[in-house]
């Protein structure tokens, strides 16, 4: 069993190499941001109190996401291992899944923090298309899908996420400097704390990664 924790500035692949370790390893996604997407999609209370904030690229209240990601995380689905992306995404809620770990003598075998220049986050980002049906991604340039606007897996419509536009990026990157970067400091020092560089192509990176926590 692995447990393991991603984090890094918004586009810089968490999601799709979280995946992809998943598929490989047997360890159950929980990603907050897509936890949160589809509360809001199913229009529950929670989803519609955190809605405004992430169309703004604001984080949405501690308050909301702890309980939403505490009653996954202590599931039976995670109980071979999971991956944490897009929590904690700040010192604060770092320290609440420190307790609840500690609480339910469960551990971070790997904390991987990915990084890369802003230029190739805004590229990623402002590029990124998914499938309105199945969710997965494509990119404009790095992945294009066959036909324009259609999902090679589904023939799903694409769309673009509304916080993925220029000016809500911005203040998503802003954010993460703000609140998401002093983790750094936080998990910094811990054994279980790796740096990968994140700014290669999505296959180089990944080969990295897994022989990181294969080793
Ligand atoms: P992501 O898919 O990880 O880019 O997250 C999309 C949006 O969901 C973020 O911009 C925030 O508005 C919200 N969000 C995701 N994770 C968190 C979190 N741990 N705390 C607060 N808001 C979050």
């Amino acid at each position: 069993m692995k447990n393991l924790l991603l984090f890094g500035p918004p586009g810089v692949g968490k999601g799709t190499q979280g995946e992809h370790l998943c598929r490989d390893l047997g360890l159950v996604q929980l990603a907050m941001g897509d936890i949160l997407r589809e509360a809001v999609a199913n229009e529950t209370s929670l989803g519609l109190e955190a809605k405004a904030f992430m169309e703004q690229g604001k984080l949405v209240p501690d308050s909301l996401v702890v309980g939403m990601i505490q009653s996954r995380i202590l599931s039976l689905e995670c109980e071979q291992g999971f991956i944490l992306d897009g929590f904690p995404r700040n010192v604060a809620q770092a320290e609440i899944l420190d307790k609840m770990l500690l609480d339910n003598s469960i551990q971070l075998d790997f904390i991987v923090f990915m990084d890369a220049a802003e230029d190739t986050l805004l590229a990623r980002l402002t590029g990124r298309m998914l499938c309105s049906s199945c969710g997965f991604g494509f990119h404009r340039h790095y992945s294009p899908p066959s036909v324009e606007g259609v999902c090679d897996k589904c023939s799903g419509e694409l769309y673009q996420r509304k916080d993925d536009r220029e000016e809500v990026i911005s203040e998503r990157l802003e954010v993460y400097k703000q609140q998401t970067k002093p983790l750094l400091d936080y998990y910094g020092a811990r054994e279980a704390f790796i740096k990968v560089d994140a700014s290669a192509d999505t296959k180089e990176v990944y080969s990295v990664l897994l022989n990181l926590v294969n080793a």
